[in-house]
């Protein structure tokens, strides 16, 4: 009987070996032979898109979105694109508002690291002032949320979106106010100073008595 057992364990040592190697080796022949394959050129496509995020750079063969899909993730357990799992109070890169910016300048003046720079003018029909310049440089925000916390309109928040590496860090630092709007604001704040002098100009000359009165 000991014997018996002996000859039984050996054989099914041999079975389970057989069997692992061959679930293994299935797995490698199924990803060879009939999985999609991939190759994700990180940092230059947007592992959200799968897009390139340089125009430069054509995206070879059909990569459909979902992308996220296609790394890795089965349909049927696709839940969206990864910053859209994330908490709602996940720290992510800064987003701004400009409607509702008043350029009170109190996100620059509170952030220790001067990542944001804003420049704005007073024009008609804009409450508070318009922004001329809204600079964030987002290869030194720390992510501390002052700039979000003294906000008075919630013009600067956290996204979700997280994915920002590059090659080339001078594309972190981004503009959110474009040259031409800039200069049509600062044109339409120097015409609106020119008026306003003209104004003061001829009530003082009203309020000044004749030389002889
Ligand atoms: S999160 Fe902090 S470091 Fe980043 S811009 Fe705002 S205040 Fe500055
Ligand atoms: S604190 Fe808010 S409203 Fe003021 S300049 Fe910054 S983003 Fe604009």
């Amino acid at each position: 009987m000991k014997l018996f057992d002996h000859i039984k364990a050996y054989f099914l040592n041999i079975y389970e070996a057989v069997a692992t190697i061959s679930m293994g080796m299935w797995i490698t022949f199924k990803t060879a032979f009939f999985e999609r394959k991939v190759t994700l050129q990180y940092p230059s496509h947007d592992i959200i898109e799968g897009k390139p995020k340089d125009a430069s750079i054509t995206t070879q063969g059909n990569l459909n979105p979902p992308f996220e899909a296609l790394l890795g993730a089965s349909q049927q357990n696709y839940k969206g694109p990864l910053n859209t799992q994330l908490p709602e109070r996940y720290r992510g890169l800064l987003g701004y508002d400009e409607p509702s910016c008043i350029s009170c300048l109190l996100c620059a003046l509170n952030c220790p690291i001067d990542v944001i720079r804003v420049k704005g003018v007073k024009i008609e029909g804009r409450k508070g002032k318009a922004p001329t310049t809204f600079r964030i440089d987002y290869s030194k925000c720390m992510f501390c949320g002052l700039c979000v916390e003294v906000c008075p309109t919630d013009a600067v928040f956290f996204t979700r979106q997280f994915e920002g590496a590059t090659f080339d860090y001078r594309t972190l630092i981004r503009e959110f106010i474009s040259p031409e709007l800039s200069l049509e604001r600062m044109q339409l704040a120097e015409e609106a100073k020119k008026h306003a002098e003209k104004e003061k100009k001829k009530r003082e000359d009203k309020e000044t008595p004749e030389v002889g009165d």
